[in-house]
């Protein structure tokens, strides 16, 4: 491919809210064979909502809303953001009654009030957090999390958590001072246009896989709703790359769309057929 002919199409990709990282990525595009999906944030708008909480400890569930926020406030995941705006709710909504600009401002304040001071805070990636409150340890996170830490689940906690991930929910597990104390279902709405996108990569006969580091359960009902049948569940988020590396074994081209050679400028994943529809025509014309 003459270098221009490289500079023209990503010039084209752009337009069409692709943009391709060099010339290299845009002529192995053609030759995709397996396309690597992440699931959270890419397959998922990456918008994560809390639809469940189950106390198990007899505790107040403001309580335990109040410390799961608390220890998940310094958090960036998504999850933690879905927590903390559901306990903001679960305090506040309802109890204001003023104008929208009153409600914002009280929510401002209150904000600062209400979180729990946290200590000897960590983000454990692909797990949860932990941190210290009241002295005493919080573990926020999946069932890894909490069973290497020694906490027992309890049957019925798992029974529900089962139910919640054969509907496509990540459950998420609380630990109090060494006590199981409850969890929380969250739900995180498909792109519109994942199942098509998948559809139509299949007929270009490429063959989609998704990685994710929530759980088997949770992975697989999210993949069988969008077609895709090749899922890679818990997996850390440093084990992504060796997923990609087995895909390329026996010389197979392999594209990552997540943490990939292709930026979805307008976080459509549309933008996947037409980057490789773009290499296609392109490296086509030039030879
Ligand atoms: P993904 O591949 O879906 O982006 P991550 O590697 O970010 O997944 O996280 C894997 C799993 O670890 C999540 O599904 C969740 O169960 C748990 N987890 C990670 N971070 C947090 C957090 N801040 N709060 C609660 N759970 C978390
Ligand atoms: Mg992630």
């Amino acid at each position: 491919a003459t270098p221009t002919a490289v500079m023209v199409a990503t010039g084209v990709g752009a337009n069409h809210g692709v943009l391709v990282k060099g010339g290299d990525a845009l002529e192995r595009a053609q030759n995709v064979n397996y396309i690597i999906f992440d699931k959270t944030g890419t397959l998922t708008q990456g918008k994560a909502t809390v639809t469940t909480t189950k106390v198990f400890s007899g505790m107040d569930v403001g309580d335990f809303l109040t410390l799961v926020a608390s220890a998940e406030a310094s958090s960036e995941h998504p999850l933690a953001k879905a927590i903390l705006d559901y306990a903001f709710h679960f305090h506040f909504f309802g109890k204001l009654s003023s104008s929208k600009d009153d409600v914002k401002k009280r929510k401002e304040d209150a904000f600062s009030q209400w979180l729990l001071e946290v200590a000897d805070f960590s983000a454990l990636p692909g797990k949860g957090v932990q941190c210290l409150i009241n002295g005493k340890m919080i573990l926020v996170g999946n069932r890894a999390l909490i069973s290497e830490n020694g906490v027992n689940i309890p049957e019925e906690a798992e029974s529900f958590l089962v139910d919640m991930e054969l509907s496509a929910k990540t459950g998420i597990l609380v630990a109090y001072d060494g006590d199981f104390i409850g969890l929380m279902g969250v739900t995180d709405p498909l792109k519109r246009e994942a199942a098509v996108v998948i559809q139509g990569l299949k007929k270009m006969g490429i063959y989609p896989v998704m990685v994710t580091g929530d759980n088997w359960r949770t992975a697989l009902a999210v993949a069988k709703e969008i077609g895709i049948e090749d899922v890679r569940a818990e997996v850390m988020p440093a084990g992504k790359a060796d997923v990609i590396r087995s895909f390329q074994k026996d010389g197979s081209v392999v594209a990552m769309v997540g943490e990939a050679d292709y930026v979805l400028v307008r976080n459509n994943l549309e933008d996947v057929i037409t980057a490789i529809d773009l290499s296609r025509k392109t490296f086509s014309r030039i030879r």
